[in-house]
């Protein structure tokens, strides 16, 4: 099987909302409804540093078009196109079918379809950009908070960091911690319903402390957080508090939405929590004054969270 076998066979598709999708030089996409602007982004996921080359097929293919996916649910834009390049080491067929399969469940899920791509041999390395869509002006920015916002956050925090922890120290890993690690669910329809209730919007990929930093230094604001009311799933309640902490604000992947909303949207936020089926927890405060300030039960605490950063060591 060669490259062009293989892109025929495993990612094409007849196109249902472009005007040409795989196949030409370039796909062609029509025009956006009037009051409509893009949102693209682009997530790459190299092997040995993203994933190991040994994880589930089905899993990565999941996960890359999910992280992908997940910044579209931070801007609050409905998905609707995506381009897949990737570099192969070999064609492995079996591994090819379940990596399409992963994508494809998922992509026909939120009703975004695959226009193009490349395909070369190489270290496997998968790179997607994605195409979504969002009323003119009503894009959920991280630089839109506003001091005496609530600080918001969606689900649980620091599963998928305590799943590779396990997983690095050769210890069991529940089915439900693996798929928080390789199966992470992009909050797409909680972006759809913050527009017009949230402020400014971002979704957790480098843990809660280093990520909510981005969002005060483009907000020109500063925050005060609540410890006790970082939410972690049961498993994680059974751990030590300080490792928990530890988890839940340093620990990456979690692809939750971080939001702020004015105290005046509070019960229009909380409302979402039973229509999503989604936990929503309020965990602190916008300040007007810069910095990151961290509370235990009210008392400023010393804590310094660090988000991940792939060239600080
Ligand atoms: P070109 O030589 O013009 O760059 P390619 O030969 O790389 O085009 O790709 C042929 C067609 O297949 C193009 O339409 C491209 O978008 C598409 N394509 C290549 N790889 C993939 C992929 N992994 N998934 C989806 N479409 C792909
Ligand atoms: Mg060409």
């Amino acid at each position: 099987m060669g490259e062009f076998d293989l892109i025929a066979r495993y990612f094409t598709r007849p196109c249902r909302d472009a005007a040409l999708g795989v196949g030409d030089d370039c796909a062609l996409l029509g025009a956006l409804p009037a009051g409509m602007q893009w949102a693209i982004s682009t997530d790459m996921l190299v092997s040995d540093r993203h994933f190991w080359a040994d994880v589930e097929p089905q899993a990565l293919g999941h996960k890359a078009l999910a992280v992908n996916l997940s910044d579209l649910a931070a801007m609050g834009a409905r998905p609707r196109a995506f381009t897949l390049a990737m570099a192969l080491p070999e064609i492995n067929e079996p591994w090819l079918a379940g990596f399409a399969q992963g994508i494809w469940a998922l992509a026909d899920e939120h009703g975004c379809e695959l226009i193009g791509g490349d395909t070369t041999r190489g270290p496997l390395n998968i790179c997607i950009t994605v195409f979504g869509e969002v009323p003119t002006l009503q894009a959920l920015r991280r630089d839109a908070a506003q001091a005496n916002d609530d600080v918001w956050v969606s689900g649980t925090l620091g599963d998928a960091a305590w799943a590779l922890s396990l997983m690095q120290s050769s210890q069991p890993l529940p089915a439900d911690a693996r798929n928080r690690l390789e199966r992470p669910t992009p909050r797409i329809e909680l972006g759809l319903r913050l527009r017009g209730l949230a402020h400014a919007c971002m979704d957790l990929s480098d843990g809660l402390g280093g990520d909510l930093k981005h969002l005060l230094q483009a907000s020109g604001v500063g925050a005060a957080i609540e410890l006790s009311q970082l939410p972690t799933s049961p498993s994680l309640q059974i751990l030590p508090a300080e490792l928990r902490q530890n988890l839940a604000l340093s620990g990456g992947d979690d692809y939750e939405l971080l939001f702020t909303a004015a105290p005046t949207n509070r019960d229009a936020v909380q409302a979402l929590v039973a229509e999503l089926g989604l936990p929503l927890t309020r965990i602190g405060t916008i300040t007007r004054k810069p910095g990151l300030v961290f509370l235990d039960h009210g008392t400023p605490v010393p804590a310094e969270f660090g988000g991940y950063d792939h060239f600080s060591i």
